[in-house]
């Protein structure tokens, strides 16, 4: 028999969501109620307006191979979105069409890193990152832990660009950030882009910068494009997608914004690996989505706000478990070192599991975090402040004794 799978290591790569998951639907499948924080995608349905620019453009034949560089029509509505929104002037041929974000970031990640390379990975990281790059022969990425710190306030711009000065090495070739961050909830501000953008400017960097959540933002906090700030448009691939702000997660449309030195690799490499883009009438309904009301993005947004609220309130009364309040993004980032104990924190995420609340370990968004575990805000509000209220009952102190939560009462699990 020959051997089928190739000794590549990405291929070897665990998904931490994944084993939750799947722990999660057994315990479903035996009868327990599981209370779903551990997933990052919209629980809304697509907004109608959308779904009919779909049908529609289904219909009048956008069934074709697209253009690879993806719908002009789009296209030139991004570009607007762009400058409006983002303050971000570019030409409809720097934008690319992607099978969402996560395509996106892989492109760029082929285009910028060759083997030896490294990327500096901002975390903690949307947990992709490690794949994305593995993809990449020979790359590497390191982390280095920003987001906490950035979202306490404990780092003054200086700090920051001081942190990332001593953190680049020779091989260092680009950056990447998550603003707001998933996730932290962190958002980080013009200030602190600024110093960044010093940092890049000065040891020529590439910065591949992943606004995914850039609508999703609390207590009247600006997102900033890190691609607006002076002398950054050229060293900037910036990263976009509908999946969140219109809760289009299986549409799968994103898109990068590059610049014009990446014209020759962007678009051909795009249209390679996916026989020419994305599906025409999908991008015709974004054009929708990005062209029309944008009431269903604010009402999604309030909503987040308003589990956010709920989560917090609901966590207050925990003893153990605490989170930093996100400014962005639909998470909560919980430390967990005073219910963890000792114990490895996958056998702490099976006691949460057992009183009926799924969270994702904090490991999964970089090794430094094994204290923590991510809350997702992209579930029912009821839900929100009904897992919240579980965990502040049953994580306990180990050290006080057993933790309550390895003997779930019967209603804990209803
Ligand atoms: N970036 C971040 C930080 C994300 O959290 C996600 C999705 N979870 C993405 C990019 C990509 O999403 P998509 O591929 O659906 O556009």
């Amino acid at each position: 028999m020959p051997r089928l799978i190739a000794d590549r290591p990405v291929l070897h790569m665990t998904s931490e969501l994944g084993r939750v998951m799947a722990a999660a639907r057994a315990r479903e499948q035996a009868g327990e109620r599981i209370i779903h924080l551990e997933r990052g995608e919209p629980d809304f349905d697509t907004p109608p307006h959308i779904v009919e620019a779909l049908a529609q453009a289904a219909r009048d034949g956008f069934t074709h191979y697209p253009d690879a560089r993806g719908e002009l029509s789009l296209r030139e509505a991004l570009a607007e979105k762009l400058a409006r929104e983002n303050h971000v002037r570019t030409h409809v041929d720097d934008i690319v069409i992607t099978a969402g974000g996560t395509h996106a970031l892989y492109l760029a990640i082929q285009c910028l890193l060759s083997a030896g390379d490294e990327l500096l990975v901002l975390s903690p990281h949307w947990m992709a990152l490690p794949k994305l790059v593995g993809f990449a022969a020979g790359a590497r990425y390191r982390t280095l832990p920003v987001y906490l710190e950035l979202l306490s306030g404990a780092w003054s711009p200086a700090e920051f660009g001081d942190r990332l000065r001593a953190a680049l090495k020779p091989e260092t070739r680009g950056v990447y950030l998550n603003s707001p961050n998933n996730p932290s909830g962190a958002v980080v501000s013009r200030e602190h882009l600024e110093a960044l953008a010093a940092v890049a400017i000065e040891r020529d960097l590439w910065v591949l910068a992943d606004e995914a959540y850039e609508h999703i933002l609390f207590d009247g906090t600006k997102h900033v494009s890190l691609a607006s700030l002076p002398g950054m448009a050229e060293r900037t691939v910036s990263i976009y997608t509908m999946s969140k702000s219109y809760a289009m997660t299986g549409w799968r449309v994103g898109y990068a914004v590059a610049p014009p030195a990446m014209r020759p690799a962007l678009a051909p490499l795009l249209a390679f690996y996916t026989t020419h883009g994305v599906f025409p009438a999908s991008q015709i309904a974004a054009r929708e989505a990005v062209k029309g009301s944008q009431a269903c993005v604010e009402d999604m947004r309030a909503a987040y706000e308003q589990r956010r609220a709920l989560l917090l309130r609901g966590l207050a009364d925990s003893k153990t478990v605490h989170a930093p309040t996100p400014k962005g993004a639909f998470y909560a980032f919980a430390n967990v070192k005073a219910t963890r104990g000792e114990r490895d924190l996958w056998a702490m995420v099976d006691e949460w599991l057992g009183f009926g609340v799924a969270a994702l370990p904090g490991t999964a968004f970089g090794p430094e975090y094994g204290d923590w575990v991510r809350l997702s805000l992209a579930t029912r509000a009821d839900d929100v402040a009904e897992g919240a209220k579980r965990i502040a009952k049953h994580a306990g102190d180990p050290r006080a004794g057993r933790p309550q939560g390895t003997r779930p009462s019967a209603t804990a699990r209803a």
